[in-house]
């Protein structure tokens, strides 16, 4: 199950954890069309799934799209927490609800879809024949859980609650094999920041952030979560994996300091 799939790295991760021969649960909060495009697109390269509708920040809604999951396939076996937004404001100016948006996607959709994922690990337990884990946990953070980022502090709040929430529970669940980690992005091509990409002046002072000196393709993420969710990452639990391109290497001061 991926949430926030219609679109930008939640689409990437879907198409590359189905070419790796996963069921997908490709979830969307609002256009249909475009997550059913997604599916299309899975299925004409061979792969299976099905789309369903929920907002990760309504409890009832998550509660739904677990249970049609469950009765779909009967089980879960990988939750990748995709789902998030920006509602970017000078913070003496943000809003109440501009908070509480961002909050209520990126930080307690988190909370509500691993809940269930959990529960489902716990009932289930390992099927050798499939994992060595009882289950996986990837959770789309960002490189703002360490990056403070003015303007936007509704976001980075969020993504660093995102932290300490995935290393809770990969602690509180380890002794049951069940792994939890993070992938952080740095600055990946999608809409959510097609700003800093879209004319060339934006794309080279962007450029000016990545050691890489190029930006992030949601292929990028899809590979490091097809990977943190394979056994080839069994003993890995409770990491955020920064896909960056160098982002955190503090670039500001290649040439300073
Ligand atoms: C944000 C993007 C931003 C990137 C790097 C992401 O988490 O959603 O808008 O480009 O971090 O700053």
């Amino acid at each position: 199950m991926i949430t926030g799939a219609s679109s930008g790295i939640g689409a990437g991760v879907a198409k590359a954890l189905s070419a790796a021969g996963a069921k997908v649960v490709i979830n969307y909060s609002s256009n249909p069309e475009k997550a059913e495009k997604i599916l299309a697109e899975i299925k004409a390269a061979g792969g299976d799934g099905m789309a369903i509708k929920a907002d990760v920040s309504n409890e009832q809604e998550v509660l739904d799209m677990f249970a049609q999951t469950l009765k779909k396939y009967g089980t879960l076996d990988i939750l990748v927490n995709n789902a998030g937004l920006q509602k970017d404001a000078k913070f003496h100016n943000m809003t109440l609800a501009e908070w509480n948006h961002v909050i209520g996607i990126n930080l307690t959709g988190q909370f509500l879809c691993s809940r269930e994922a959990i529960k489902e690990f716990m009932r289930r337990g390992i099927v050798p024949e499939r994992s060595k884990s009882a289950g996986k946990i990837i959770c789309m953070s960002s490189v703002h859980e360490v990056i403070p980022w003015a303007g936007h502090a509704n976001y980075s709040a969020s993504k660093g609650g995102v932290m300490m929430l995935m290393k809770s529970i990969a602690q509180e669940y380890a002794p049951l094999k069940i792994r939890v980690n993070s992938i952080g992005p740095g600055a990946i091509r999608t809409p959510i920041n097609h700003g800093a990409w879209q004319t060339p002046e934006a794309y080279n002072q962007l450029l000016k952030l990545i050691p890489a000196k190029r930006i992030g393709e949601v292929e990028d993420i899809g590979g490091a979560a097809v990977w943190l969710a394979s056994d080839d990452s069994e003993y890995v639990n409770g990491i955020t994996l920064f896909v960056d391109g160098g982002m955190l290497l503090y670039p500001g001061f290649e040439d300073n300091g």
